[in-house]
C-alpha cells in the first residue's frame, strides 16, 4: 500500500500530452490545449488608437485648441493637424498621424469650434500604440496553453479562425456489479440503482470529454476479461467501476493481470478509495476505481483528473488546493489520509455529515474536499486545512 502523495506522483510521472493533434475552428476549442505555439499574424492593435472619448491634440503651449475634424471608431480618415489643432475623437478610433496625445472629454471645456483643456497632457497620453499588446511574429500563447473564453477571443482578435490543439483522450467506462439495475427497471430485493456510469460520464463531460463507450459487466471473470479487452481497444483511458476489492466476486484485479496490464500501483493509504488500481496497457491507461460512489468520484478527482488534463496537453496537477480556516474543531486519529466532503462558505470550510464512501448525499452538496494527512490531526476552529476545490467552485 502506498501513500496518497506517492500515488499521485506515479500518475503524474506517467502522464504526457497525447502526440496527435487536430486543427479545429476556434469555436470548437473551448478548454482545449494548444498543440503548438500560436504566431501572431498581425500587430495588435494594428493601428494607433484612442483609448478614450475626447480630443486628439497636436500639442502647443496654450490650453486652447481649434477643432478641425472628427474621427469615430471604424473611420479610416487621417486628418492632418497643425500645431494647436485637434480633432474630436472617440474610443477605438484611429489617432491621426500627427496628433501627439488624446485628452479625455471629461477634462475639457468645449466652446463652438475650440476646446480648452483643464489638465496637463503628456505626449502619448491615452494613445494605444500599434503592437502594444502583441507584435506580429511574436508567439503570445505557448504550446500547452488551455483555451478559455478569453483565449478564444484573443485568437479571434488576431484574425485567427482555426488552431491546432492536442486531441482529446478517448475514455471508456466499464461498470461491474451483479446488483446494479437501471432506473427503468423494477427495484427488487438485493438490487440497487446504478449510479457510477452517470457519475463518471458527467465528471468527464465537465472536462469536455465525451465517453466513447460504457459497458456493464456481470461479476464473472470471463465477462470481466471480455469487456476489459474490448474497452482497451482504441481507448487512452479505461475507467473500471467496482470489483477491484478483495471479495470472492471481485474479478477486476485478476482480469487485468490476465490481460497483461502493467500494475503501477494498487491500494493507497486513503479513505475513501483504498483499493484503487492504476496500470498501463500498451499506450493506454487503466484506473480501477472502487465501486462505492464517493470512492469512485474522489479517486476520479484526485488521480484521474490530472492524468486526463495532462493527456489533453495541459500541465495541471489536479484540483486547485488552497489553505482555508476550518469553521469548527475537527480531530481524527485515522491512520489513512482522508478526503472529506466539505463546503466552503464565507471564506471558511465546514466538513459535512455523511462521509461514508457509499454516500453521495454529502458529495452532492459539497464544493470542496478537505485533505487530512495520514495519522490524523487535532484541529481547532480557525486552523488552516488543505482543501481541494471541486471543479466549477469559485471562491467568493
Ligand atoms: P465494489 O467496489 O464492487 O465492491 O462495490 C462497493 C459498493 O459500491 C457496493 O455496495 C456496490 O453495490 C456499490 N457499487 C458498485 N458499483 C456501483 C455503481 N456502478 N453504482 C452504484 N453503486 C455501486
Ligand atoms: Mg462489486
Amino acid at each position: 500500500m502506498i501513500a496518497v502523495e506517492e500515488a499521485l506522483a506515479f500518475v503524474l510521472e506517467n502522464s504526457f500530452p497525447l502526440k496527435e493533434s487536430e486543427i479545429l475552428p476556434i469555436n470548437q476549442c473551448i478548454n482545449r490545449n494548444l498543440a503548438k505555439a500560436v504566431k501572431a499574424p498581425i500587430d495588435l492593435p494594428s493601428f494607433r488608437l484612442s483609448s478614450v472619448d475626447g480630443y486628439a491634440l497636436c500639442l502647443h503651449q496654450s490650453n486652447t485648441y481649434s477643432i478641425v475634424d472628427e474621427v469615430k471608431a471604424g473611420d479610416a480618415a487621417n486628418p492632418s493637424l497643425k500645431i494647436g489643432e485637434c480633432v474630436r475623437i472617440f474610443t477605438g478610433a484611429v489617432v491621426p498621424d500627427n496628433a501627439d496625445a488624446v485628452i479625455m472629454q471629461e477634462k475639457t471645456i468645449r466652446n463652438q469650434d475650440t476646446v480648452t483643456i483643464e489638465a496637463p497632457v503628456n505626449k502619448g497620453q491615452n494613445i494605444r500604440l500599434r503592437g502594444s499588446q502583441v507584435k506580429k511574429g511574436d508567439f503570445p500563447l505557448k504550446k500547452g496553453q488551455v483555451l478559455q473564453a478569453s483565449g478564444l477571443a484573443f485568437l479571434k482578435s488576431l484574425g485567427i479562425d482555426q488552431v491546432e490543439v492536442v486531441r482529446l483522450p478517448k475514455v471508456t467506462i466499464v461498470i461491474t456489479g451483479n446488483e446494479l439495475i437501471t432506473s427503468s427497471e423494477k427495484l427488487t430485493r438485493g438490487k440497487i440503482y446504478e449510479s457510477n456510469s452517470i457519475l463518471l460520464q458527467a465528471a468527464l463531460l465537465n472536462q469536455g470529454i465525451e465517453t466513447q463507450l460504457i459497458s456493464f459487466t456481470e461479476d464473472s471473470l470471463k465477462e470481466t476479461i471480455n469487456n476489459l479487452k474490448k474497452a482497451f481497444f482504441n481507448s487512452d483511458i479505461v475507467l473500471v467501476s467496482g470489483g477491484i476489492s478483495v471479495g470472492d466476486y471481485d474479478f477486476v484485479k485478476q482480469a487485468l493481470k490476465e490481460l497483461e496490464v502493467k500494475e503501477i500501483f494498487y491500494k493507497v493509504r486513503q479513505r475513501p478509495g483504498k483499493p484503487l488500481f492504476f496500470g498501463k496497457k500498451d499506450q493506454g491507461f487503466v484506473f480501477a476505481l472502487p465501486g462505492n460512489p464517493a470512492s469512485t468520484l474522489s479517486c476520479f478527482y484526485v488521480y484521474v483528473l490530472p492524468l486526463l488534463t495532462r493527456l489533453k496537453g495541459g500541465k495541471s496537477n489536479g484540483l486547485i488546493r488552497v489553505s482555508i480556516p476550518i469553521a469548527h474543531d475537527f480531530s481524527s486519529d485515522e491512520p489513512r489520509a482522508l478526503f472529506l466532503k466539505a463546503t466552503i462558505q464565507n471564506k471558511t470550510v465546514s466538513i459535512l455529515d455523511g462521509q461514508h464512501s457509499s454516500m453521495l448525499v454529502s458529495f452532492a452538496k459539497a464544493n470542496a474536499l478537505v485533505y487530512i494527512p495520514e495519522q490524523g490531526v487535532f484541529l481547532k476552529k480557525g486552523s488552516l486545512v488543505e482543501t481541494l476545490l471541486l471543479p466549477n467552485t469559485i471562491l467568493t
